[in-house]
């Protein structure tokens, strides 16, 4: 067996040390499982068309299975090389499904043929059968010494798999492997959903209380088909139920998200809604750097910020606020600020981060304009200051209210607590009465405007959100 690293996809923008680390542990997970079975399993650093073009020579290939799977650009470009390969080599290429995702259909329908609902091909999907292969019947062909010599070429350099120094994920949260993303369903079924539905409110408990699958679904250690059945099959406590709802309505969320994007593949590298492109034409980049400084002056941030750069995750309502923060307040582009968010997030997957950086940072016209307040926020998600306090411990004698808005403090406060702001901590780096009313102001010109208000309506006739 042969795992490809390719270069394509590990030296992407948007990838980094710690994807690489997820992917290495979760090959080593299947390496111990194949143990048993004395099946050789390499590991290569090339490109999967490179691995054909090595084959050919020596096998005749006559089907390759993959899975359909909705991408970014640079992995399309590599499938279409495969597919070209197959065209002229006479290969069968078989896309398995994947996700219940329902392929794009460029071609015009035949008149009179409905279009296909993707929700319900979605939920026929989750009931079919999973694939339980024998892997005992498996049988690896020999490999001729000449091939195994040029595949020696492709090793990978001895650092590939260990993640960036500053990165320390917060165990077992984040356990790579197919037996950990098992192992966490089986605990969430259990017991962990509790406090699911409550806590999802809470920066500091939803670090805990979320299944944490969201890595393992991006690199395939578990499918939204095996968790759907899980549920089904596991005798859940009844306590549990509407903890159950609120998280399969989330696993709908995240196939509608994958659907949306395999529609529209450009939500990578353009507004959705192209009423806004005219908007946040300047870069700077000292601003950007501030806030990857986690030195905004916004604690709910900058704990956010320090929390995502240490474990590789902060929660989806953090996630909203940073990125509404970055567009919306620091008026910054998104599509400069992804590629460096992207690679902290260890769970990146492009079609639910693509999507939720769009409408938080009000570019999609779908959602009324959104431009939270970091204290507020934090009075509703951080009410002790426990998260704030853990990732910034300059505030350890701060007040729990007080957290989240040090700038309601006194002078005289500040002494007490030993936070003086501007010296133990920074000064907002911004106004935000004043960027809340420049961002407000530019988008509401935007959307009342009748294109605007007519490319809305089209986008949001496009895949209509379904109740979640
Ligand atoms: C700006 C932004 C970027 C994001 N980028 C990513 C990303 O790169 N990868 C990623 O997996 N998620 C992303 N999300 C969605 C969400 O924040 C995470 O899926 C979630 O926090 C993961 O935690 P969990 O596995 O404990 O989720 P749970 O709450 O346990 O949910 C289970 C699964 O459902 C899916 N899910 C949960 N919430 C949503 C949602 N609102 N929309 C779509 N699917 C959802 C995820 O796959 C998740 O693993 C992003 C959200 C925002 C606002």
């Amino acid at each position: 067996m042969v795992y490809c690293a390719a270069p394509s996809q590990t030296q992407h923008p948007t990838w980094s040390s710690r994807h690489s680390w997820f992917v290495h542990q979760s090959v080593i997970d299947i390496q111990l499982q194949l143990k048993p079975l004395k099946l050789p399993f390499w590991v290569q650093e090339l490109e999967f068309i490179q691995f054909l073009e090595l084959l050919q020579p020596w096998f005749q290939i006559n089907t390759i299975y993959t899975h359909y799977f909705a991408v970014m650009q640079h992995s399309r470009k590599a499938l279409n090389e495969v597919e070209q390969f197959c065209t002229q080599h006479h290969i069968t290429l078989t896309q398995l499904p994947h996700n219940g995702l329902l392929p794009n259909q460029s071609a015009p329908l035949p008149p009179g043929q409905p279009a296909p609902n993707w929700l319900e091909h979605f939920k026929n999907h989750l009931k079919q059968p999973l694939f339980n292969p024998n892997l005992n019947l498996i049988q690896t062909p020999h490999l001729p010494a000449p091939l195994t010599q040029q595949l020696h070429q492709y090793t990978p350099a001895k650092n590939w798999g260990k993640p960036d120094k500053t990165f320390k994920p917060d165990l077992p949260f984040l356990q790579p492997g197919a037996t950990h993303a098992q192992h966490l369903l089986h605990t969430f079924l259990q017991h962990r959903a509790s406090g699911y539905k409550k806590n999802q409110t809470s920066a500091h408990l939803s670090q805990t209380s979320g299944s944490r699958l969201s890595a393992h679904l991006t690199f395939g250690n578990i499918s939204l088909k095996q968790i759907w059945q899980q549920i089904r099959l596991q005798n859940t406590p009844k306590a549990l139920q509407p903890a159950l709802t609120a998280f399969k309505s989330n696993l709908l969320r995240r196939a509608y998200a994958l659907q949306l994007f395999e529609m529209h593949p450009q939500l990578e590298y353009q507004n959705f809604n192209y009423a806004v492109n005219g908007i946040r034409l300047k870069w700077n980049q000292d601003v950007f750097d501030t806030l990857l400084a986690a030195q905004t002056g916004f604690p709910l941030i900058d704990a956010a910020m320090r929390c995502l750069i240490q474990t590789g995750f902060i929660n989806h309502r953090l996630r909203t606020l940073v990125m509404a923060f970055i567009t919306n307040h620091l008026w910054l582009d998104w599509r400069k600020a992804t590629p460096v968010l992207a690679q902290l997030m260890t769970d990146f997957e492009p079609a639910l981060f693509f999507w939720h950086t769009q409408t938080a940072a009000n570019c999609t016209g779908l959602e009324p304009i959104f431009l939270p307040d970091p204290a507020a926020e934090a009075k509703l998600t951080d009410k002790t200051g426990i998260f704030i306090k853990q990732w910034l411990p300059v505030f350890a004698h701060t007040p729990g209210g007080l957290c989240g808005n040090p700038a309601l403090m006194s002078a005289l406060e500040q002494q007490l607590y030993h936070l003086e702001i501007g010296k133990h901590y920074p000064k907002p780096m911004v106004n935000l009465t004043t960027t809340t009313q420049y961002a407000l102001a530019n988008l509401q010109r935007i959307y009342q405007k009748n294109l605007a208000k007519k490319e809305t309506a089209r986008l949001a006739s496009v895949l209509p959100l379904p109740a979640f």
